[in-house]
């Protein structure tokens, strides 16, 4: 089912003693989630993320806007009959209770017409583990299991209802590095299966990009792209969005275009048609660094770290933003490591110039 988000706005009182100045939550989200889609929501702490997805659920209520499932106006509807299943970053599950009695528990509050009889209530909720692969688990409790069974036991209580959208806020931030990895895949598998209109909360950029049909990337309450992974990443509308995605983060330079010839510190690295004289922030993807004798950018060689299949030339540029300049070059180049410059060719698909001021592309 789809969902719509219309010009949805949440603005929270001041609390603050000094300035009783609103908080803007979430500021005129307005895009439609195609039915059967993972949507990666995307941002800093504190963007606006949570209560997206709160006000999608029924937790809060917009101060502006409207919330569509389908046709359905759910604005107002309280969260019981939404049909939405949620899964938090702490898996919230009842220590005493058995991992079979913890997913039923949601269907055993079903009263009038909805009531199941306890061998629907048993059958459902076994189907909801085999989808997570819990199955084995059922008669344990919660702290019998790992953090990723655990999550998992959480999924499958969100999925037992059926839910017609399923939103997850930061599920995997309490699982380490490798369960992390593999319970991504599984919520993908199980998203795909189940074909359940999914929204997916982060911080994690590369957890977002992994996993998303789309990805929407919030600011302070305001979102400023939406689009497919590469997409985002191959065209960022602002300096925020084009630091936000990558690892390692994109090299941020201070320019400067003068007669159509961008300069970074006093060398012409590239010529760009089109763009005004001007100062500009310039950003290289890591991957657009061609390693070569005698390319337009130099920079100050520090080291060399063999990454497997890539390597990474780590050098300093007083131009820019950060310490350090991330480049990741073919394994098979070779890099002088005696020299005390580098030089570089640049891809032009790799660069993007944004104004100075704003931070906005310049196309
Ligand atoms: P995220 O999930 O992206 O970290 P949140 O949606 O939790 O961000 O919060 C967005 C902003 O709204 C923050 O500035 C936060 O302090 C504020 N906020 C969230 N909930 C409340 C609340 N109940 N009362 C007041 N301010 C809130
Ligand atoms: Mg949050």
């Amino acid at each position: 089912m789809k969902i719509v988000l219309e010009h949805l706005t949440k603005k929270f009182p001041g609390r603050n003693k000094k300035s009783r100045e609103e908080v803007t939550a979430v500021n005129d989200f307005h895009f439609e989630i195609p039915d059967g889609k993972l949507v990666g929501l995307l941002g800093p702490s504190g963007c606006g993320k949570s209560t997206t997805l709160n006000l999608i659920c029924g937790l809060q209520k917009p101060t502006g806007g409207r919330i569509l499932f389908g046709e359905d106006d759910v604005t107002n509807l309280p969260p019981e009959h939404r049909g939405v299943g949620l899964v938090f970053q702490n898996y919230a599950l009842y220590p005493h209770l058995t991992v079979k009695k913890n997913i039923t528990f949601p269907l055993e509050n079903l009263r009038g017409a909805d009531k199941l009889t306890k061998t629907e209530m048993e059958r459902r909720a076994y189907e909801a583990a085999k989808l997570v692969q819990i199955e084995e688990l059922m008669e344990r409790r919660p702290g019998e299991l790992s953090g990723g069974q655990q999550q998992r036991v959480a999924i499958a209580r969100a999925l037992v209802k059926m839910p017609r959208v399923l939103l997850l806020d930061e599920p995997l931030s309490n699982l380490d590095a490798r369960l992390r990895l593999q319970t991504r895949e599984e919520i993908r598998r199980i998203q795909k299966q189940t074909q359940i209109t999914t929204i997916f909360v982060t911080h994690d950029q590369d957890e977002a990009m992994s996993i998303s049909d789309i990805i929407v990337v919030m600011k302070e309450g305001v979102v400023q792209q939406i689009g497919k992974p590469q997409d985002v990443y191959d065209n960022p509308v602002n300096l925020f969005v084009a630091k936000f995605l990558g690892t390692p983060p994109i090299n941020v330079f201070q320019g400067t275009v003068k007669k159509e010839q961008l300069y970074i510190g006093g060398e012409a690295v590239l010529t760009v048609n089109g763009v005004a004289d001007q100062e500009v922030s310039v950003g290289i993807r890591p991957e657009g660094f061609v390693l070569q004798e005698d390319g337009p950018m130099s920079c100050n060689l520090s080291r060399i770290e063999i990454m497997g299949r890539d390597i990474s030339v780590v050098s300093t540029h007083k131009c820019c933003e950060a310490p350090s300049v991330r480049s990741i070059i073919n394994a098979e180049a070779k890099v002088d490591t005696s020299s005390e410059t580098v030089r570089f060719a640049l891809k032009p698909q790799k660069l993007f110039l944004f104004r100075k001021e704003t931070g906005e592309r310049i196309h």
